[in-house]
């Protein structure tokens, strides 16, 4: 089924429709791979196209250009959803979106219907360019230069930890093209965002990183060597760039939260499972106490982050002034919260959870970063602090 409906139009049962389809997809497509795909490093693209039938390359983008229109609170359950088969893939079809809402809400006419009819389809895949070796955490700080050069601008610079680098044609990378600004003065204003296609000369890209997991889906850093890009490749305005990269990643806070969730409910169910079967000293495990509250801090914990991702989402949606507070909230407290019950749930398989071919040991693994990327939990206490102190 397609999940091309307006979110005005959606009825409760086409909500569930879509989201049952999206868990039929998860459990079908994504789950039985997961762990093989995980240990071969191997990116489904063609799964990735399947998702794409589904409409889930464009989730919450236009439908004038072929994407599902649904609202953020629908895209946060079907990111859990996702996850529930494989946050790896579910992580990188989020950033995706991300990378597609940034080209739909500040690209031009011409821009949008270059690149979007061909995103939603995730034949063609999108990467986030942010991060560099020097400037992670302090995203103004960048150094990437973009040189104006008659009617071009010629980038020089390296991405680090960009995800899909490789496999995507289209990148979205930020870069200074004020140079009297820099860290500390000014920076952020300074930056601007380009879109900048794979084939562009100049554009390489470095080995796929060695990582502890999300190894489903590549990792790399995106070298630029004089890349040469017209001055229609600008993404929004001249010095509007971080304020794009940081109001895509709201939204990529909430769905990576989402993707915490999916992942840390699919090791809670196979705790509740496996408590059942494991007998020790004569009884179930199901049968002690401290087995059982152990259980119910894990679902409580993922009911409260649940929540804050529903109301960040609507946030969202409804363009909240605190909208930057609520996702730093949902995303430091549900990925916080999903790593704790998926490390929860391996130590309640004992040894077994240590193997494998149990499959908790991987959504550990993937959810761990979730606490580190798109913002650590430490800066999002930074933007919820501020929020907080100057309320
Ligand atoms: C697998 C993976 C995929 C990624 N994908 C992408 C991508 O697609 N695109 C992209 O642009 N980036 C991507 N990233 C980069 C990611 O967003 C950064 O790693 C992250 O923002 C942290 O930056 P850093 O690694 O430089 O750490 P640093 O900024 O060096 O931070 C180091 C430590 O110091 C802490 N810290 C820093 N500043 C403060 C402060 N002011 N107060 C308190 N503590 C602080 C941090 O929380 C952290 O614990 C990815 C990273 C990984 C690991």
């Amino acid at each position: 089924m397609s999940m091309t409906v307006t979110t005005d139009a959606l009825s409760a049962e086409e909500r569930d429709a879509i989201l049952q389809a999206v868990r039929e997809f998860a459990s079908t497509r994504l789950a039985p791979n997961a762990l093989d795909w995980d240990r071969r490093k191997h990116f489904p693209r063609d799964v990735l196209v399947e998702a794409g039938e589904l409409g889930l390359g464009g989730i919450y983008i236009s439908e004038d250009v072929g994407g599902s229109g649904l609202s953020r609170q629908d895209a946060a359950a079907i990111f859990e959803a996702l996850a529930m088969g494989d946050p790896t893939i579910a992580a990188y079809v989020s950033i995706h979106n991300m990378v597609a809402w940034m080209i739909d809400t500040n690209g031009t006419d011409a821009q949008r219907r270059e690149w979007l009819p061909r995103l939603v389809t995730m034949r063609d895949l999108g990467a986030y360019c942010l991060t560099e070796p020097g400037a992670g955490s302090d995203a103004a700080a960048i150094t990437t230069s973009a040189i104006p050069d008659g009617d071009e601008y010629v980038l020089t610079g390296v991405k680090q930890f960009i995800s899909g680098a490789g496999e995507a044609s289209v990148y979205v990378v930020m870069a200074r093209t004020d140079p009297s600004t820099g860290s500390g003065n000014g920076g952020a204003k300074g930056i601007t965002a380009f879109l900048v296609p794979a084939d562009a000369p100049g554009l390489s890209f470095g080995p796929n990183e060695q990582k502890m997991g999300w190894n489903a889906q590549p990792t790399r850093q995106v070298i630029l060597d004089e890349v040469r890009v017209p001055a229609s490749a600008i993404l929004g305005e001249l010095g509007g760039g971080f304020r794009i990269a940081m109001k895509g990643l709201n939204g990529g806070r909430v769905n990576i939260a989402a993707c915490s969730l999916g992942g840390a409910q699919w090791a809670l169910d196979r705790a509740v499972r496996y408590v059942h079967e494991r007998f020790t000293f004569g009884e179930a495990l199901s049968e002690r106490q401290s087995v059982v509250f152990t259980l119910a801090d894990m679902a409580t914990e993922l009911t409260a982050a649940r929540a804050l991702v529903r109301d960040a989402a609507r946030a969202i949606d409804e363009g909240a002034p605190d909208v930057a507070v609520q996702c730093a909230m949902a995303k430091r407290f549900a990925t916080d919260a999903g790593f704790e019950v998926a490390n929860r749930a391996l130590q309640l398989h004992g040894g077994y959870g240590y193997l494998q071919e149990y499959g908790i040991e991987k959504v550990v693994r993937d959810l761990r970063v979730h606490q580190i990327l798109e913002g650590t939990n430490e800066i999002m206490r930074v933007i919820i602090g501020r929020g907080v102190v100057e309320a």
